[in-house]
């Protein structure tokens, strides 16, 4: 039987490391999996994972979804190959009061989240259309769907993305290329030590008024609270994956908890947004406390 074909975009840990390593360990051999990452030396974890090379199921390639040379280098290196399924999954966070954020971190976040996805999709999507057959999938978040408190340029990155894929989506159906979107909630990965964030302590938050430092230090530790009591194992979140990769008709969205469902609903029954803003805010600062938290 031929092998499905899947390309995956930071595979050096997290969930892109667990997807990689699930399915080259298919036990049914059933995929030809291309791990991507910016950086090979990371590579080890991948393969320790699977107990050493799997030279008729993975291939481990450099890429960095940022710099168009990597990239053509790996479409060369797949040449000639069908691609079944893309999984866009790269990503970085950031974090932090919005007067905090230098032009620098923002751009970062949006050449991987936005635009590294985006230069990747045009890579790869013209031999899917030649075959007219394929499947993207793209690691996005809820924070893709709804804002979140200190997170306004991440979720700026992701709602941005959900935008593009719900827009591509539509114009890809002739193609019989189905595009779904995994809104992940927290994830038990490195997601959160990798990101940029200000020390709640440290000098970045000089000059910032001190309302909205005490408010900073409240998300922190609820954040924290967060991913320790309700943050998905990897494991989790990957049956999501295989469920877009495996059915016959993907949705284009779904999501991998159902823990913001109530905030969702409520965000898309009152369209003004106000109730929504109100709820979140109660959410992560408790209630009756509008005026903000004093340090
Ligand atoms: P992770 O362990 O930090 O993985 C992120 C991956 O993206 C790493 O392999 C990283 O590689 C790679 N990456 C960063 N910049 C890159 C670039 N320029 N080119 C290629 N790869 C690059 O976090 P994760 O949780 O698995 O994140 C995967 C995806 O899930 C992201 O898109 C993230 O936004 C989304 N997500 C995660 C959570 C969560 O709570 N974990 C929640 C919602 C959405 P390096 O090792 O080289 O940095």
């Amino acid at each position: 039987m031929e092998k499905t074909t899947v390309l995956i975009t930071g595979c050096s840990s997290g969930i892109g490391l667990g997807l990689a390593a699930r399915l080259a360990a298919d036990a049914a051999r059933r995929f030809k999996v291309y791990a991507t990452m910016r950086d090979l030396a990371k590579g080890e974890r991948l393969l320790e994972r699977l107990g050493g090379c799997c030279p008729d199921t993975l291939e481990v390639l450099q890429l960095d979804v940022t710099n168009s040379c990597s990239l053509a280098a790996a479409v060369q290196q797949v040449q000639g190959q069908r691609l079944d399924v893309l999984v866009c999954n790269a990503g970085v966070g950031l974090m932090g009061p919005l007067e905090t954020c230098s032009d620098q971190a923002m751009k970062t976040v949006f050449d991987v989240n936005l635009f590294g996805a985006v230069r990747t999709i045009q890579a790869f999507l013209p031999t899917m259309k030649r075959h007219r057959a394929g499947r993207i999938i793209v690691s996005s978040s809820i924070g893709g769907l709804q804002g979140l408190p200190f997170n306004s340029v991440y979720c700026a990155s992701k709602f941005a993305l959900e935008g593009l894929c719900e827009s591509l989506a539509i114009v890809l159906q002739p193609f019989n290329i189905h595009l779904t979107l995994v809104e992940c909630g927290p994830v038990n990965t490195s997601f959160l030590a990798n990101l940029q964030r200000p020390d709640p302590e440290g000098s970045e938050l000089q000059g910032l008024d001190a309302e909205t430092q005490g408010l900073y230090r409240r998300y922190l530790r609820h954040c924290q609270s967060l991913f320790h009591d309700v943050a998905q194992e990897v494991e989790e979140v990957l049956q999501v994956f295989l469920e877009a990769i495996g059915t016959p008709r993907p949705p284009l969205r779904c999501v991998t908890t159902q823990l913001f469902a109530p905030l969702s609903r409520l965000r898309l029954a009152s369209p003004d947004g106000s109730a929504y803003v109100r709820a979140m805010h109660d959410f992560v600062f408790g209630r009756g406390e509008a005026g903000g938290d004093r340090p």
